[in-house]
């Protein structure tokens, strides 16, 4: 059955990936982009997450498209590393009104028709550093625990209306977010992740397509690590 999929940050790197496979599935994909243009062959529209005019926006213009959105992949994310008495209020609150409240602006905007709907499914992207600790990333760290405890609140409030809400914590991913790490830093890496490399964002959005499946339909509140085995225990 063909669902309409909204996945936000969707024009590279994991975004991109999760938007694909849910493509070649056969839904309805709508991807949030803000810069540059949408990816080719997926329908894209123009939304940066930490304006609450551009979510409603965008969300109507997904109704229109492909109908109310039934998955919801709450991907865009941003880095501003640095350690903590260098780090900014604004190197802090950037970082947050963008991973942890603009998950929350799209999330309760998705949430409406979901409840009318009797059902939905909801999938956050976090990080394996949310439950580490990452040192140099305060403020990312930060806001990707602080969605574990935001999908957790839903998965309790939303639940009984057949909404599940799932998290998925990936650890080192190829993509434009991890290029900036030296090759120093990513050997330093790679020697800390059992499976002794970084995951292509495909290994990512398959757990996200298992989330979103029926065979997931009694999996709430779960955070799914997707790291190679580096956040074992936490
Ligand atoms: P990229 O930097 O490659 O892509 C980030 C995406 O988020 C882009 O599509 C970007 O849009 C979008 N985005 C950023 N800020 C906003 C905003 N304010 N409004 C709307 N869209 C925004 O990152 P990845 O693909 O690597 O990461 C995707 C998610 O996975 C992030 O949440 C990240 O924290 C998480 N993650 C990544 C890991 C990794 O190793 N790469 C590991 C663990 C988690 P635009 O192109 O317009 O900038």
């Amino acid at each position: 059955m063909s669902r309409s999929v909204l996945v936000t940050g969707g024009n590279r790197g994991i975004g991109l990936a999760i938007a694909r496979a849910f493509a070649d599935a056969g839904d309805k994909v709508a991807v949030t982009y803000r810069s540059g243009e949408p990816p080719e062959g997926l329908f894209g529209v123009k939304c940066d997450i930490t304006d609450p005019e551009q979510v409603e926006q965008a969300f109507k213009e997904v109704e229109a498209a492909q109908g109310p959105v039934e998955v919801l992949v709450a991907n865009a994310g941003v880095t501003r590393d640095t350690l903590l008495l260098r780090m900014s209020e604004e190197d802090f609150t950037s970082v947050l009104d963008t991973n942890l409240t603009g998950t929350f602006r799209v999330v309760k905007r998705a949430s409406k028709a979901m409840l009318r709907a009797r059902k939905g499914r909801i999938v956050l992207i976090s990080s394996v550093v949310g439950l580490l600790g990452s040192a140099g990333q305060a403020n990312y760290a930060a806001s990707k625990a602080g969605l574990v405890g935001f999908a957790r609140s839903l998965a309790r409030e939303l639940g009984s209306r057949n909404i599940t809400v799932n998290v998925v914590a990936p650890g080192f991913v190829d993509t434009d977010m991890t290029k900036v790490l030296g090759e120093e830093r990513r050997a330093e890496i790679v020697s800390q992740v059992p499976l002794a490399r970084y995951a292509q964002p495909e290994e990512i959005a398959s757990a996200v397509r298992f989330l979103s499946s029926d065979e997931a339909a009694y999996i709430t509140g779960a955070v799914i690590p997707v790291d190679g085995g580096l956040g074992m225990g936490h």
